[in-house]
């Protein structure tokens, strides 16, 4: 395993983020982002807009990156879409700053924050943005599965649904964040049925941990991991990715190798994302000329 894309993180220093991150001693800095992604070999993140923990923010679409230099050459990012914001009379103009991101060649995918918001991914507010994903080929990731905080409703955050909107929209790539932990089982099932659906493997826990610990005290959890990929039995629907800061990089990456057959490595921490996210392999090829340059 040569190299790694981390398909979702997020880079804000904000709420939950800031305080496990700083449980675990980690900045969420460009510079600390950077110095992580050499250290173990990771050539771009994929960020998922969120400002949904800061109260009363209304904004559209959520961006990762709010500074005033040029975006990162290192990340790339999926637009959050906050759905509480949205209504009849500003659909249109929320539409429009949408399209208007989705030119950047940054924008990779859109993102949706189920179970912290309380509509089903089958929502009409949510059906306009599966026609924009389809038209900029970027695909549409939902957090699926617990919330980090009590006031998330977990019906909405149910993987099961995720296959209704998979038939509906067949053109569309969907992606279940964090395995839809814990329902694994329904959430591989979604994979197994659709074509158009894949899983990405963030989050499945979170904190200051030491890999090697960790794996042997969370045996019996990490084997219903190990069971249903086996199942599934297709390692090309899976995807890496680390929910980073809540993570410490490189022991999340050992928990992660510990419930994947090795021949399988270099499609689920690369190549996967490079198929899910159809923008992303022109972009990285551009950025890893400005970051080697
Ligand atoms: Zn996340």
């Amino acid at each position: 395993m040569d190299k790694i894309i981390d398909c979702h993180m997020h880079f804000s220093a904000k709420g939950i983020f800031n305080k496990t991150a700083e449980n675990i001693g980690l900045k969420c800095t460009l510079e600390e982002v950077q110095n992580e992604f050499k250290k173990n070999n990771i050539v771009l993140g994929i960020g998922m807009g969120v400002d949904i923990c800061e109260e009363n923010n209304l904004s559209n679409p959520q961006i990762i990156y709010h500074g005033k230099e040029k975006f990162p050459p290192f990340l790339a990012q999926c637009l959050g879409i906050n759905a509480l914001a949205i209504n009849k009379e500003n659909l249109k103009d929320t539409l429009d700053s949408f399209k208007q991101k989705l030119e950047e060649n940054s924008t990779v995918g859109l993102k949706i924050y189920t179970g912290y918001q309380p509509y089903l991914a089958t929502d009409k507010k949510y059906r306009d943005f599966y026609k924009l994903a389809q038209k900029y080929y970027v695909p549409v990731v939902f957090h699926m599965g617990d919330t980090a905080n009590s006031m998330g409703k977990l019906k909405y955050s149910q993987p099961l649904i995720i296959d209704e909107v998979a038939v509906d929209f067949p053109k569309v790539k969907f992606v279940i964040a964090h395995c839809g932990t814990p329902w694994v089982a329904d959430a591989v099932e979604v994979v197994a049925k659709n074509k158009n659906v894949y899983m990405d493997l963030s989050g499945l826990m979170e904190g200051k941990f030491k890999a090697k610990k960790q794996i042997k005290e969370f045996k019996p959890y990490l084997n219903i991991f190990r069971t249903w990929f086996n199942y599934l039995h297709d390692y090309q629907k899976l995807m890496y990715g680390s929910d980073w800061p809540l993570v410490d990089m490189k022991e999340y990456i050992k928990v992660i190798q510990s419930i994947i057959p090795k021949k399988a490595y270099d499609d689920v921490f690369y190549h996967n994302a490079l198929k899910v996210f159809d923008r992303l392999p022109e972009y990285l090829k551009k950025q890893e000329k400005k970051i080697y340059d």
